[in-house]
Order: structure tokens, then sequence, then C-alpha cells
């Protein structure tokens, strides 16, 4: 028998956000999601940050972490399984407002050190150095990170813009 064979795992970093319908169980439990699917496993977790929305209409304010899996799906599969957990969340695409609010939303940050620029698919996520609520909680598990063209993360969160944006940790559950 001839079996397919899987790449190499590859350290992957993905963002997770949430700001409605109880948007701190979305986000842990799309984390406890992600380590049951096959060929992937959590390595690392950030803690929460709450963080003021970034464009779009007035909405709640987001609830934000960020993980390192360890995974052998290919890139593109690995996407289409976000997908999947953002539906299963009621994620539905094509009811969204752009920059809406959202049940879940799960972005591929950083696929090992590959880039790739395809439709539907590009990493390292075009949006990472612009986004304190991702480079804050990326800093916490991986501060020494090089984000391909872009810099290391602990260095990226040092520009000026990035400091004004409202990113604080999420407060103990009451
Ligand atoms: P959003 O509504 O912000 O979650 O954007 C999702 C869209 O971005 C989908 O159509 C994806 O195919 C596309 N996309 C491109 N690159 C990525 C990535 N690295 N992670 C997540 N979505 C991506």
């Amino acid at each position: 028998m001839t079996r397919h064979r899987l790449p190499e795992a590859v350290h992957c970093y993905i963002g997770l956000g949430s700001n409605v319908d109880r948007p701190r169980d979305h986000v842990l439990a799309a984390m406890d999601e992600l380590h049951e699917v096959p060929n992937c496993r959590v390595v690392k977790r950030s803690s929460l940050y709450v963080s003021a929305a970034v464009g779009g209409p007035p909405q709640p304010d987001y609830i934000n972490a960020v993980c390192t899996i360890l995974c052998r799906a290919e890139a593109r599969d690995l996407l289409r399984t976000l997908q999947e957990i953002e539906r299963r969340h009621g994620r539905r695409r094509s009811q969204q407002v752009r920059y809406g609010p959202r049940t879940l939303d799960l972005d591929l940050l950083l696929y090992g050190d590959v880039e790739l620029n395809e439709p539907g698919l590009i990493v390292p996520h075009p949006r990472i150095h612009e986004r304190r609520f991702v480079l804050l909680p990326l800093s916490e598990i991986a501060p020494r990170l090089y984000i391909p063209g872009r810099g290391v993360v602990y260095k990226l969160l040092e520009n000026e813009e990035i400091r004004q944006q409202r990113v604080v940790p999420a407060p103990a559950r009451a």
C-alpha cells in the first residue's frame, strides 16, 4: 500500500478573535478544538487580551489570543480547517459586514517560514505587523519570532502607531 506522505511537522501561529456571544468561550474552545484536529497539536497558548475593534461599524471590544501549533497538514488544508471551526462557532461569511462583529475569527498568521501569495491564502498574514492585538499575544509566546519581510515581534511592538492601539490583558473571569 502506498501512503500519501504528509509534510514534516511545521510550527504555525494562529490568531484568534471574537466579540459576540461570550467571546472568551469561543476563543478558548477554538484552541481546544484545534488541538483535537488530526495532525495538529496546540503547543503554546497566549493569555487572553481585550482590544478595541479596528474599522467597521461601532461594535463591542474583542477578546484576542494567539497560539502555536505543530501541524502536518498543508497550509491550504489548515486554512480550510480554521474556516470549518469558524463555521461551527456560527460564523456566516455571506451575511457578514466587512470588519463587523464576529463570533470567531481565525487567522493563519505564519506557516513555518513559508511565504505564499495565492488567491484566498496569504502567509505570513499581511496585517500581523499592523495589529497590536496580534503582536502583543505573540510577544508573550514568541517574542523573538521573525516575521518574514517585517521584523522581529518585540521590535515591531515598539512602533509608535502600534503603541497607540488599545490592547490590555483580559481581566480574570469574575
Ligand atoms: P477575514 O474575514 O478577515 O477572516 O478574512 C478571511 C478571508 O481572508 C478568506 O477569504 C481567506 O481565504 C482570506 N485569507 C487569506 N490569507 C489568509 C490567512 N493567512 N489567514 C486567514 N484568512 C486568509
